[in-house]
């Protein structure tokens, strides 16, 4: 019998520290990275580049089905748009920051990611790996609400935006939150039975130590 893998949902606003902790995390337990932002920012830099506004979307997907493949470095999943990968600077571009969260509020674009995030488990396996830990705002209310743990990760607004500046970041944090908050389809909440955690005054160490007491 194939062991089981840990599956591990990591939710929260933007800049409450999702990406630090599951990579943390993925790299202590042998667990595969999955983030989901980075797939909602290559649709939508393939939408924009292709000229396709939130408009014309629903259309668009209909007659152009894309192919997504995933390719892994250091346990990391990046996700390829038609065999492209792109690089992290222009994923998170101003152009992509101020787009992303209304592309994301489509039904149709949401409907391209779910099998493809799902199957993410999969590769984990193939990756022999001992288990996912994938972050977004949606993945223990939608994608996985039978995880093995789902974490909902806050802090306060003021911190949040220091640290995109630390990050030498230019982005709309509160504009993206209220976006994501209010959408119709897979709203950014904390899925029933999340363990939450306010990030704000905690070292990177310590989130994970106090994640780690439930996995
Ligand atoms: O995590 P990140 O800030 O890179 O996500 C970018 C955007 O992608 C979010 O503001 C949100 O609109 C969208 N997103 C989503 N569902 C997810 C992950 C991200 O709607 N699971």
């Amino acid at each position: 019998m194939t062991p089981e893998l840990k599956v591990l949902a990591v939710d929260g606003g933007a800049g409450t520290g999702k990406s630090t902790t599951a990579r943390n995390l993925a790299f202590r337990k042998n667990f595969l990275h999955v983030d989901t932002g980075s797939h909602y920012r290559s649709l939508t830099k393939h939408l924009l580049d292709a000229g396709v506004s939130a408009s014309d979307t629903d259309e668009y997907l209909n007659l152009n089905k894309l192919e997504l493949s995933t390719e892994v470095m250091d346990r990391s999943a990046r996700l390829l748009v038609n065999g492209i990968s792109y690089p992290s600077e222009s994923l998170r571009a101003l152009e992509i920051n101020s787009a992303v969260s209304s592309f994301a509020s489509l039904p149709s674009v949401r409907k391209h990611l779910f099998e493809y995030q799902r199957s993410q488990v999969e590769v984990a396996r193939k990756e022999k790996l001992n288990g996912i830990v994938m972050e977004g705002r949606d993945i223990g209310t939608v994608i996985f609400p039978d995880a093995h743990l789902k974490v909902f990760l806050t802090a306060d607004t003021s911190i949040r935006e220091e640290r995109r500046q630390l990050d030498g970041e230019n982005d709309q944090i509160v504009q993206r939150d209220s976006i994501d908050s209010t959408r119709k389809i897979a709203p950014l909440v904390p899925a029933p039975g999340s363990l939450i955690i306010d990030t704000g005054e905690l070292s990177v160490d310590a989130v994970i130590e106090e994640i780690e007491k439930y996995l």
